[in-house]
């Protein structure tokens, strides 16, 4: 699995949603959003008892297609993602999670320092058909409100240390 995971090879897997229904059970898409950032964190499927689970307990619960199984992320992680609020698409076939990542990770995977990735998404497809690996935390929304609340403290400073007669 992890050649896949952390391959630059395109091998997208097609029979995924045949594999899905194989199972005989009946499962609708989820998207996994953040509710402060709005990035989407995972796409995945859920039952009926995976949805009421997800309602009456207030953390995204999954149903395993792989592994024929609910599904509580974060049970082994502790990677919970507390329920925001759940979305229903226009046609009824498809849910939309909002969901406060209640650590920094969200995918089962990590990355080069060892850390969860926030988001499955950690990949563009480029025009020669291979994967690219996106470098966080620079292209993270909470990395830039970060990163740009820093300069902003930074120039603050500046200006304060400037009036009090020090330069630069
Ligand atoms: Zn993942």
């Amino acid at each position: 699995m992890r050649q896949v995971e952390e391959s630059t090879e395109f091998r997208l897997d097609w029979k995924k949603l045949a594999k899905a229904a194989q199972g005989g059970n009946d499962v609708v898409p989820v998207c996994v959003q953040d509710a402060a950032t709005r990035q989407v964190l995972i796409v995945a499927y859920v039952n009926q008892v995976a949805l009421r689970e997800t309602q009456r307990r207030r953390v995204c619960v999954l149903w395993s297609t792989s592994r024929q199984k609910l599904w509580v992320k974060g049970e082994t992680s502790g990677d919970y993602l507390d329920l925001v609020s759940i979305l229903v698409n226009c046609e009824q076939n498809s849910l939309l999670f909002l969901v406060r990542p209640r650590q920094t990770g969200a995918c089962h995977t990590r990355d080069d320092c060892g850390r969860t990735r926030l988001s499955c998404y950690y990949r563009t497809l480029e025009a020669d058909d291979r994967l690219a690996f996106v470098t966080p935390p620079s292209s993270s929304p909470s990395y830039i409100l970060a990163a740009a609340a820093t300069s902003a403290i930074a120039t603050v400073l500046f200006i304060a240390a400037r009036r009090a007669g020090f330069s630069f």
